[in-house]
């Protein structure tokens, strides 16, 4: 099969590979489409020990199963693949279990990715397409999913209503956009203000959200405002802006992971009683209840998305490299 494979560092080759195998309890699935995210920039950049090349990355896939229980059924896949039978799974946690690993990673299990013709995926992480989402548009649903365990994990520690209340997202790449949306058009949040370096972006994602849009340094990002706030970058410089226009009492949901570690104000988070929710991916109910909201389009339309061949793969993540992509979300169709 062909298959874009990451062989070094900002290094993307698109060559023959061999075929994946068929295994008991999983099918293999003809990939249609298949979407970059962040997590497949952070490994090109050469930043992740758990995705090692050569290795084909992407997990936002959706296909076709061409081997396995019902061959010919147009599929999304959940690409968290976890144990099952432990504490975590079993409490609906799947997101937390210890022997998870995602598709297109390769430590400490081999996982190879969603840039290739054929994927290989246990069968319990297939969900039938649903009827009003077009294949090639379905990979959103696992970035929606991280947002929706985001913003329900953030709802759920409110002390009033997401529809009453300020929140601020940080970021207008794809989880910032559709945390934006989720909280807009799903939870009637009416009071949201975005943050965005980007002109071009923060412009894009103007006209599909009902947000204020600012940049990073605007005066008008005020000081103890917001009840809730989203930090879908994870910098330093992020924490401390999400720690400043947080208000007494609020919530900060941290999704980015760019920068690890940096200074943070503890004084004000203890002073103040500011949760602080670090988030991670989804549990396999915030799946189904994401293709839920895309087959009833409750997010709107997803003309946001841009799309490439595989082919042009390479050249799509070094676009996003460059800053030169617009979009918060392109999609690789096979
Ligand atoms: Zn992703
Ligand atoms: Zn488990």
């Amino acid at each position: 099969m062909h298959a874009l494979v990451y062989t070094d560092t900002k290094k993307l080759i698109y060559r023959e590979e061999k075929n994946p195998k068929l295994l008991n309890g999983e099918s293999i699935i003809k990939v249609s489409a298949s979407g970059i995210c962040g997590s497949d920039m952070h490994a090109y950049h050469g930043h992740d020990n758990r995705r090692i090349p050569p290795l084909i990355l992407g997990h936002e896939v959706s296909g076709v199963i061409s081997k396995g229980k019902d061959i010919g059924k147009k599929v999304v896949l959940n690409p968290l693949i976890t144990c099952g039978t432990c504490n975590y799974c079993k409490k609906e946690k799947e997101h937390l279990c210890p022997k998870r690993i995602i598709l297109g990673m390769n430590r400490p299990i081999e996982r190879q990715g969603g840039f290739a013709e054929y994927v290989s995926i246990p069968d319990k992480n297939i969900y039938e397409l649903p009827k009003n989402l077009k294949m090639q548009e379905a990979p959103i649903a696992e970035p929606c999913a991280v947002a929706l365990h985001a913003v329900e994990l953030g709802e759920n520690e409110l002390s009033l209503q997401l529809k009453d209340s300020k929140a601020l997202v940080i970021g207008a790449g794809a989880i910032g956009l559709l945390c934006g949306l989720i909280l807009s058009k799903v939870k009637k949040c009416k009071e949201i203000v975005i943050i965005e370096p980007n002109d071009n972006r923060l412009k894009e994602s103007l006209k599909y959200l009902d947000a204020d849009g600012l940049k990073p340094n605007s005066k008008n990002i005020h000081r103890d405002h917001f009840d809730i706030v989203f930090d879908t970058v994870g910098l330093e410089v992020t924490r401390q802006q999400a720690i400043q226009s947080i208000k007494p009492g609020g919530i900060i949901i941290h999704i980015g992971l760019t920068q690890p570690s940096g200074n943070f104000d503890f004084r004000k988070t203890t002073l103040q009683e500011i949760t602080f929710i670090g988030t991670y991916c989804y549990t396999n109910r915030d799946f189904e209840k994401t293709l839920n909201i895309l087959n009833n389009k409750e997010i709107g339309a997803l003309e946001w998305i841009e799309y490439r061949n595989l082919k042009e793969g390479a050249s799509a993540f070094k676009e996003i490299h460059d800053g030169k992509c617009t979009s918060p979300k392109i999609i690789l169709l096979i």
